[in-house]
């Protein structure tokens, strides 16, 4: 047998396996080719604010000069007449609001631009009525203060309902209301006494709205006393601002952090697109603070429903030190169902993962079961049946074979 031969025959054959990805992958707009562009826009916009860079640069700017008014918006971004009309009605009901920054990666000709989808509203949130505002019962998973408990040994504080950007597609709209709030300090507070008090707790992740647009010392204030609860092991916290709005990853506040070790960050990328330079540094403080940073992506139609997209995105993220944690099939919540899209395309996507691109770059789908039932992972069939000696599996390619399976013996038996 010539295994040279061989071995550069299946080679050739590996080749073909990503033939289709390689030429899609070039047509995807990513961000850390986009600079440029984004820099103009940078510019029209500081210059249509009045501001400098200096102030571009503060994440303090970036929140309260988030853009919410549609006049404006329209002289960054192309918006036809019906468009205006249609956002004037929408934020009647829902209320919007995008970080300048964020808007400054908006194509500004593009009227179906994956950026502009997440964060400008669309006709279809109010055009369709399906879904629920609390289609995961976190009210009824709340047993004290801002907490919502769904497992044994886990659990949610949501701390404020603020973000730099209001997603289109939030799952928790029904709390983003009128104004900006942060928990108030007595609600936090009683939320740290029930976790000090349940001993099986052993990891808590700090959510919102997005919990880094409350000051450093507030939140030093909520970190440093959950890390002196001795039964916890970590602590979580879920941020979008890497992604929204930068500029709020701070040295002092990745100098902060570290204090309460181990920390774990949880980020939010949806497509390429948002894996900027400015986004590239805010991960690598935080990477260099020795916090260990994840992706939940959320699957949505017309943005990354794609596998090509998908795979992209994943690649693109351990670039810049983010491992890829979750992707979340998007629930049925009032407002956003025009988002939602078939599980299919969610497998398709997990099966032209595994095997064709590193382990590393696969995370876990997750289907979220109504009613706050939990995380359930969904994943294309590989095992196919289960026999008493033998188990039938489908590799990545799709080839076929059994393969031999045998109850466990106790090692020590025979020693
Ligand atoms: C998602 C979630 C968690 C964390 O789940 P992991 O699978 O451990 O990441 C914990 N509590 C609630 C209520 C959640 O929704």
């Amino acid at each position: 047998m010539d295994y040279r031969q061989t071995s550069l025959d299946r080679a050739e054959e590996l080749k073909g396996r990503i033939s289709d990805y390689l030429s899609a992958t070039k047509k995807i707009p990513k961000g850390l080719e986009l600079q440029e562009e984004y820099d103009k826009s940078k510019s029209k916009i500081l210059k249509l604010l009045g501001a400098s860079e200096s102030d571009w640069n503060d994440y303090k700017w970036q929140l309260s000069n988030r853009i919410t008014d549609v006049k404006v918006l329209s002289k960054i971004i192309n918006l036809t007449d019906q468009e205006i009309k249609s956002i004037m009605k929408i934020q009647e009901e829902y209320r919007w609001a995008i970080s300048p920054y964020y808007l400054s990666l908006i194509d500004p000709n593009d009227r179906y631009d994956p950026i502009k989808l997440m964060s400008v509203p669309l006709n279809l949130e109010i055009s369709i009525l399906d879904g629920k505002d609390d289609p995961m019962n976190e009210k009824g998973t709340n047993p004290a203060g801002s907490i919502t408990r769904r497992y044994p040994d886990r659990l949610i504080i949501n701390t404020t309902n603020e973000c730099a950007m209001y997603c289109r597609f939030c799952q928790r709209r029904r709390n983003i209301g009128e104004v900006d709030k942060h928990r108030s300090k007595k609600v936090i507070q009683e939320s740290i006494d029930y976790i000090r008090s349940n001993k099986e707790i052993r990891d808590v992740l700090i959510t919102g709205g997005d919990p880094l647009t409350i000051p450093d010392d507030l939140l030093e204030w909520i970190v440093s006393q959950l890390h002196e609860i001795k039964h916890l092991d970590y602590i979580r916290i879920g941020t979008r601002t890497p992604v929204t709005m930068p500029q709020r990853i701070t040295d002092k506040l990745v100098n902060m952090l570290k204090k309460y070790h181990p920390i774990y960050i949880n980020t939010h990328f949806n497509h390429p697109k948002e894996i900027t330079q400015q986004s590239k540094e805010a991960c690598e403080r935080i990477a260099n603070a020795g916090i260990p940073i994840g992706n939940q992506a959320v699957l949505l139609n017309g943005v990354n429903n794609d596998k090509h997209v998908m795979k992209c995105l994943n690649q693109q993220l351990l670039k810049i030190r983010v491992r890829p944690y979750y992707i979340f099939q998007a629930k049925h919540v009032k407002g956003t169902e025009h988002f939602v899209t078939s599980i299919d395309d969610g497998l398709d996507i997990m099966e032209h993962l595994r095997g064709y691109t590193s382990g590393m770059a696969v995370p876990t789908y997750i289907v979220n079961a109504p009613g706050g039932l939990g995380k359930t992972p969904i994943l294309p069939q590989y095992l196919i049946s289960r026999g008493k000696n033998t188990v039938k599996i489908r590799t990545w390619e799709g080839k076929v074979l059994n393969i031999k399976n045998k109850p466990t013996e106790d090692i020590k038996k025979n020693l």
